[in-house]
């Protein structure tokens, strides 16, 4: 697979994820984003989603019980990381 294949593919899975916006669960805030794990197709425009707040930089290592969610209101996160891949 060569650069630009990864790019389209990263930018594709973004808009998915910017589609689902649960209500936070704990204060019923619709600011939330999902969170992003592992290294990003599109590194450009991961920087500009964080910079927006459209999505949270969980980091590379990925755990078990990794939360999917994150609430800009209160700061909660929630929800399980395999719901949204
Ligand atoms: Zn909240």
């Amino acid at each position: 697979m060569d650069g630009s294949t990864r790019s389209i593919r990263g930018r594709i899975r973004f808009r998915l994820l910017k589609l689902i916006k649960p209500k936070c669960p704990f204060c019923g805030s619709d600011r939330t984003c999902s969170i992003f794990y592992g290294y990003p197709g599109d590194i450009e425009w991961y920087l500009e989603a964080v910079a927006k707040g459209e999505i949270i930089d969980g980091g590379d290592i990925i755990g078990d019980n990794d939360p999917a969610w994150y609430c800009h209101e209160c700061k909660n996160n929630w929800g399980k990381r395999n719901e949204t891949s």
